[in-house]
């Protein structure tokens, strides 16, 4: 086995490893290696907590049942299955999510003894939100998107002055939290943009995507005790992708003074399977260091073990496939190529911040880290970017061309963790179509 980057790497990440689950060896996003937490329903079934392993999930029910987990593994595995969600799991944290990826790596891995009445095909099952979400937050954190959508609106001065000492945010929406696959209605709104006198009433006529990283939160804090920067990383249960349909021409007008509302609440989609930190242990990196005349974070986001292996080296893409590119048969193109280390802030620094006033944080809860994008246009992560917005329309395969999307198209995210030495992992796709407006929309 290969040395580790980061400390946390151990058997369940030898490459070597292999499983019995024939598809799981070399499956692009869930070999052995990974075992991402997700809630699913097989046909005709309540839902239940379950472990991707190639194109299978793994029963944690019947794992428990056939008593093949013992000590914090099964408490883990008990955890999973009280409640609706996996929120239980969630609040136990690293020490019994470590136990349970052990034991299941172990049944799982060749040699050891086959038990397909373990598995579901996970063609056969519904994936669904993996908790139930009491929070969710979204950050600013993509420093090039902050960038460019900054120099659209003030040439001069991009940036706010407190952008680089306080990781901005808001309160998002969580009843409208959607798992990948759930189509997005094409919302209305008040739109008014810049050279219409007045606002008129109607479906959002700029509506755009928006590439994210989603952070799951494990064991939280109490109300009234903040979070250090070492407990904030202990908190987060795990990663996944995630999509804040926006639309542009509601946000413009609306947005000012108190931030995003209707232009972003009515959908966002969250791709199922949470990625552990666990599995991620090996593609930790360094925080991007910031230029010399930025200002060093302020001591309660300073650590010394954050800045040296608190970001995570994830590649990002974003695929559209139109109405016209979907009846020729043509393949998703991918219009967006980034990477997690376009975010000025770790996740832990997002986590310790949101936490710093004693807001307490809770296990289920979701932050979204802000849109992340490079500072290359290949690297954009938004339309609003991509096209300038709308002044550069974006040419597609099929020949048509996008300012911001039309019905019919359906945008997939898609993330990948890689590094030599090791066998590389996937977060599955966080995708959606969009569907029309309501056609009489009638306020009930
Ligand atoms: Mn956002």
């Amino acid at each position: 086995m290969p040395p580790c980057f980061n400390d946390g790497c151990d058997e369940t990440h030898n490459p070597q490893l292999r499983s019995w689950v024939e598809d799981a060896n070399g499956h692009a996003d869930f070999p052995i290696q990974n075992l991402p937490l997700g809630l699913f329903r097989p046909r005709g079934a309540e839902p239940q907590p379950g472990i991707a392993i190639g194109d299978h999930i793994l029963s944690i029910h019947a794992l428990v049942d056939a008593g093949l987990v013992e000590g914090d593994a099964l408490v883990a595995g008990r955890a999973a299955g009280q409640g609706p969600a996996l929120n239980s799991l969630l609040a136990l944290g690293a020490p019994h999510r470590r136990a349970l990826r052990a034991a299941v790596s172990r049944l799982l891995a060749e040699g050891a003894p086959q038990r397909p009445e373990l598995l579901h095909k996970a063609a056969d099952c519904e994936l669904l939100l993996p908790a139930h979400v009491g929070d969710y937050t979204d950050f600013y954190a993509g420093i090039h998107h902050a960038l460019n959508v900054g120099r659209l609106f003030r040439p001069d001065h991009p940036l706010l002055p407190n952008y680089k000492w306080v990781p901005i945010g808001y309160h998002g929406r969580s009843s409208s939290l959607r798992p990948s696959g759930a189509p997005v209605r094409r919302p209305h709104g008040q739109r008014k943009l810049p050279d219409e006198p007045v606002p008129t009433f109607g479906p959002a006529r700029h509506l755009d995507f928006e590439l994210e990283l989603g952070v799951w939160i494990g064991p939280g804090n109490q109300l009234g005790q903040p979070l250090a920067m070492d407990a904030a990383e202990g908190s987060i249960a795990g990663y996944g992708l995630l999509n804040d349909w926006s639309a542009r021409d509601l946000q413009s007008w609306e947005y000012q003074p108190l931030g995003p509302f209707l232009a972003k609440s009515f959908h966002t989609t969250v791709s199922p399977w949470i990625i552990t930190p666990e599995a991620l242990a090996p593609f930790r990196q360094p925080q991007q260091p910031r230029s010399a005349e930025d200002p060093q974070p302020l001591p309660y986001l300073l650590s010394e073990s954050d800045q040296r292996n608190g970001a995570l080296g994830v590649a990002l893409e974003v695929l559209l496939l139109t109405d016209a590119m979907r009846q020729s048969g043509l393949a998703p193109q991918r219009i967006t190529a980034s990477h997690t280390e376009n975010l000025y802030w770790t996740p832990a620094q997002l986590v310790a911040h949101h936490a710093s006033n004693g807001c307490n944080l809770c296990a289920g809860d979701l932050l979204g880290t802000g849109t992340i994008s490079s500072a290359e246009p290949a690297g954009y992560g938004s339309l609003l970017e991509i096209t300038a917005a709308g002044r550069e329309p974006l040419a597609l395969s099929s020949g048509e061309r996008r300012r911001f999307l039309e019905d019919g198209d359906e945008v997939t995210l898609c993330a990948r963790a890689s590094r030599d030495g090791f066998v590389s992992i996937g977060f599955g796709p966080c995708r959606a179509v969009v569907t029309p407006a309501c056609r009489e929309w009638e306020p009930l």
